[in-house]
C-alpha cells in the first residue's frame, strides 16, 4: 500500500487489511517506526515492546489469512479492530507488562493478569502497541504529574496535552497510534481529547468494566476511547463495552451494534441532525472561559442549527458546586484506594527495618506531591466527625447535580452541547504552582462523572492555532445517539478549512536535537519541582 500507513483511520485500516492491501505487521512496523523516530520530543509512551507488538501483529495476520481462505463470511465476522494497533494508558493491566499508573510507587510492578478491556481487545484481534504516559494515579489535567516526566502537546511542544490521559491523547494526535484507551474520572478523556484536537469519549458509568484498571475514584472512573474520528471511537467503544461479572458496577446493558455502523457518508451523517433538540447550558461558560473557546462553541451551535437541529438554552443550576463536591468525593475515594500501596504488595518497597517504617518510607518516596495532596484531603474528609460535614454533604450535592440533568432530559432535550475545556492547551508549568487553577480546567467535564452520564469531546476548530473541543452530553446509555450526533457534526464540518491543519509540532518532532518535554519544561522555568 502506498502512502503513510500511520495517517489512516482505523476503519480505513480495516478495509486495507481485508483486501490484503496491507498487513497488521506493516501497520505495527509503521507505528513503531514513528514512535522510535519522534516520541523523544513528545514522551507519550512509558512502555513499548516492539518484538511483542510484531508477534501479536503476525498472529492477527495469520487469523486474517485463515478467514480469507474460509471466505467472505469469515472475513466479515472479524471485528473491525482486528489487526489494528491500540495504545493503553499505563493503568490498564496487561499480563506481564508494567503498570505504573504514572507513579514511582508502582515502578517495577508487572500486572499478573489482563484487565477486562485488555481481554476484550485481544478477543477483537487488536494489537496492543504499548502503555502511555499519564498523571500519577490519573490525578491531574496536564500529564505533568507523571513521575516519569511530562508529555508535550503535538500542536505546540511547549504546551501540555491535557490530562490525565495526556499520553494517549498526544499519541493519537501525533499519528503514533490510531486508537488509544484512557480513563475519565472528572474529564481525563474528554479534556485531553479537546486539547489535542481528537475525539475522546467517557461512557456511562457501568458501560465498561473497571476490572484490572488501577483505581482512582471508584464511583467516578470509566475507561473510554480516543480516536481521530467518531467512527473509530465508536468501534473501540464497541470492542471494550459490556457486562463483566468481575466488576459489580458493570451493567448488563446490551452494547449496540450500531456503534459499528455509523454513517460513512458525511451527508447521511449530517441529515441525522434534523429535528434534534439540543440544550446549551448557560452555566457552562464558566469564569475563565477564553473568548476563542466560546466563539468556536457558538459557531458550532450555529452550524448545528443550520443543519436542522434546535438548540435552546437550558439551566443546570448546581454546576457551580460541582467542582467543590468533586474535590471531596474524588480524593476521599482516592485515599481509600491508595491505602493498598504499602511497600509489600506492589512495586516499590523501601526497607528501613520495621513494618511501620517501611510503610512510611515507601509511601513517602513513592507518591508524588499531587497524590499526597489528594490522600491528605481525602483522609481528612473521611475522618470521624467530619464524614457527614464533607463526604456526606458532597454526595448530596452529587444527587442535586444528577437532578439538574434529569430535569433537562425530562424537558425533551436529546443531548447537551457545551464546551469541553474553558481554555485551549496551556504552557508547560503554567498551572503547576496553583492546584486550584488546574482543578478549574475540569469545571465543564466533572459534572458528567458526578451524574454517571456519557460525554464525548469532538474537534470543533482552532483558537490561536490550538484545538478547541465541543462536548456532547447524553442520558445514561445513550452513547450511540451521542456518537451519531458527533458524526453528524463531523459530517457538516468535513470540508471546513481547520480540518486540514496539521498539528504544528509534528515537523519539530522530526528535527534533530528536538528537546524532550522535560527539557522544555525546565527552559520554561517549570522544571525544578
Ligand atoms: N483533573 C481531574 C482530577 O485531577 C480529573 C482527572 C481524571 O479524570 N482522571 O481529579
Amino acid at each position: 500500500m502506498s502512502g503513510d500507513l500511520t495517517r489512516l483511520t482505523a476503519h480505513a485500516m480495516a478495509v486495507a487489511l481485508r483486501s490484503g492491501e496491507t498487513s497488521s505487521a506493516d501497520l505495527a512496523a509503521a507505528h513503531l517506526g514513528r514512535i522510535e523516530a519522534e516520541d523523544h520530543g513528545l514522551h507519550a509512551w512509558l512502555a513499548v515492546d516492539p518484538p511483542a507488538v510484531l508477534a501479536a501483529a503476525r498472529e492477527a495476520d495469520a487469523a486474517l489469512a485463515r478467514a480469507r481462505a474460509e471466505g467472505p463470511a469469515a472475513l466479515a465476522a472479524l471485528h473491525p479492530l482486528h489487526g489494528v494497533p491500540v495504545a493503553l494508558k499505563d493503568l490498564v493491566s496487561v499480563r506481564g507488562m508494567q503498570c505504573t499508573a504514572g507513579s514511582r510507587i508502582l515502578e517495577g510492578y508487572r500486572a499478573p493478569y489482563d484487565a477486562h478491556v485488555t481481554e476484550r481487545l485481544r478477543a477483537a484481534g487488536a494489537v496492543i502497541l504499548g502503555k502511555t504516559n499519564m498523571d500519577e494515579f490519573a490525578m491531574g489535567s496536564s500529564t505533568e504529574h507523571s513521575a516519569y516526566g511530562p508529555t508535550s502537546n503535538p500542536w505546540d511542544l511547549d504546551r501540555v496535552p491535557g490530562g490525565s490521559s495526556g499520553g494517549s491523547a498526544a499519541a493519537v494526535a501525533a499519528f503514533e497510534t490510531p486508537l488509544a484507551l484512557g480513563t475519565d474520572t472528572g474529564g481525563s478523556i474528554r479534556q485531553p481529547g479537546s486539547l489535542c484536537g481528537i475525539v475522546g469519549m467517557k461512557p456511562t458509568y457501568g458501560r465498561v468494566s473497571r476490572y484490572g484498571i488501577v483505581a482512582y475514584a471508584s464511583s467516578l472512573d470509566q475507561v473510554g476511547p480516543f480516536a481521530r474520528d467518531v467512527r473509530d471511537a465508536a468501534a473501540l467503544l464497541h470492542a471494550i463495552a459490556g457486562r463483566d461479572a468481575r466488576d459489580s458496577t458493570s451493567a448488563p446493558v446490551p452494547v449496540p451494534d450500531g456503534l459499528l455502523h455509523l454513517p460513512a457518508s458525511d451527508d447521511e451523517a449530517a441529515a441525522g441532525l434534523r429535528g434534534l433538540r439540543l440544550g446549551l447550558p448557560r452555566e457552562y461558560f464558566v469564569e475563565g472561559t477564553e473568548a476563542g473557546t466560546e466563539a468556536r462553541l457558538r459557531e458550532a451551535v450555529a452550524v448545528l442549527e443550520a443543519s436542522g437541529a434546535h438548540v435552546d438554552e437550558v439551566s443546570l443550576p448546581h454546576t457551580d458546586y460541582g467542582l467543590a463536591a468533586y474535590y471531596i468525593v474524588a480524593p476521599a475515594e482516592a485515599s481509600a484506594n491508595l491505602a493498598r500501596y504499602d511497600g509489600i504488595r506492589y512495586g516499590l518497597s523501601v526497607r528501613v527495618g520495621d513494618v511501620l517504617g517501611d510503610y512510611l518510607a515507601t509511601r513517602g518516596r513513592g507518591f508524588g506531591p499531587e497524590a499526597k495532596r489528594r490522600i491528605m484531603l481525602g483522609t481528612y474528609a473521611l475522618s470521624a466527625g467530619y464524614y457527614e460535614a464533607f463526604y456526606g454533604k458532597a454526595q448530596k450535592v452529587r444527587t442535586l447535580i444528577k437532578g439538574d440533568f434529569d430535569a433537562v432530559w425530562a424537558s425533551g432535550v436529546d443531548a447537551i452541547v457545551a464546551p469541553t475545556s474553558p481554555t485551549v492547551a496551556w504552557k508547560l508549568g503554567a498551572k503547576l504552582d496553583d492546584p486550584v487553577a488546574m482543578y478549574l480546567s475540569d469545571a465543564c467535564t466533572l459534572p458528567v462523572n458526578m451524574a454517571g452520564l456519557p460525554g464525548v469531546s469532538i474537534p470543533a476548530g482552532l483558537s490561536d492555532g490550538l484545538p478547541v473541543g465541543l462536548q456532547l452530553i447524553g442520558r445514561p446509555w445513550s452513547e450511540l445517539d451521542l456518537l451519531r450526533i458527533a458524526r453528524g457534526y463531523e459530517g457538516i464540518t468535513a470540508t471546513a478549512a481547520w480540518r486540514t491543519v496539521e498539528p504544528h509540532g509534528l515537523a519539530e518532532l522530526r528535527a534533530v536535537g528536538c528537546p524532550t518535554p522535560t527539557e522544555r519544561a525546565a527552559a520554561l522555568g517549570a522544571g525544578d519541582r
